[in-house]
């Protein structure tokens, strides 16, 4: 009894450190290698003063790893990674979502961060823990289930099967989809950013229309799962695209938001 006890925390361990990591290890990894690519040559300058030679794509899982930490302060970070509205909104009534929302969520702690980055006032370790922030909060605002819903814990209480397998239709869009293409980070960093125009392309817009776009897949992804949740061929058909564009868009929007702050 004692050993098929301490089996099931273990795996209720498991279980509750899947739930909400967003876009997985992959995805941020994917997302950070391509902004690195994007960087001028004073915001590189900048941020490897600040943070050495190290690849972004190491550090870019970093936030979500805290969450298993004991201090106390870095705790309290876990709703940093989300932001839960209505679902189906206008651009409108989504701004007011945004301005209405809590302090500890995605859309405001993102741009508290994003100043703490260059706050000279800061500590070298805080300033260097707002950089490792910015590069996974920016992702997570990309991938759409992060961008949804309180009531089912954006998406995670939706049970869905992937290709057979138990799963849900938040971890779906952290890493399911991803991993299903079987890239490298690197690899797949460099198959989805091939195109010199779309940084131009997807750039020009704000933090606000970037969640929008999150939130606008999500309403898409929630009226489709209510449909048919047994997810294979068929799904990846669908969303194999909207999810590469996320990535790439993250990856891109990264770069223009750090070349803001370093250049
Ligand atoms: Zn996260």
């Amino acid at each position: 009894m004692k050993i098929v006890g301490r089996i099931i925390v273990f795996l209720m361990i498991i279980i509750q450190t899947q739930e909400g990591f967003a876009w997985g290890m992959t995805g941020h990894r994917v997302i950070s290698e391509i902004a690195e690519q994007h960087l001028t040559k004073k915001a590189k300058r900048n941020i490897q003063k600040l943070m050495g030679h190290q690849k972004l794509a190491y550090w870019s899982n970093w936030a979500d790893f805290i969450k298993s930490s004991p201090d106390t302060v870095l705790l309290k970070t876990g709703t940093w990674h989300f932001l839960n509205t209505p679902g189906n909104l206008t651009h409108a009534q989504f701004l007011v979502e945004l301005q209405n929302s809590p302090e500890q969520n995605l859309y405001k702690a993102y741009q508290r961060i994003k100043k703490e980055v260059v706050n000279k006032e800061l500590s070298l370790e805080q300033r260097q823990q707002a950089l490792y922030f910015m590069i996974h909060l920016l992702g997570d605002a990309h991938q759409p289930m992060h961008v949804s819903r309180a009531e089912d814990l954006g998406g995670n209480k939706i049970a869905v099967t992937f290709f057979g397998k138990g799963s849900n239709i938040h971890r779906v869009w952290d890493s399911d989809l991803v991993d299903n293409e079987k890239w490298s980070y690197t690899e797949y960093a460099r198959v989805l950013d091939y195109e010199k125009y779309f940084f131009k392309q997807y750039t020009q817009s704000t933090f606000e229309d970037w969640l929008y776009e999150s939130h606008e897949l999500a309403n898409l992804i929630y009226d489709d799962v209510a449909k048919d949740n047994k997810l294979s061929y068929d799904y990846i058909y669908r969303f194999k695209d909207p999810m590469e564009k996320a990535l790439l868009k993250a990856g891109l929007r990264l770069a223009k938001e750090l070349n803001d702050v370093f250049g």
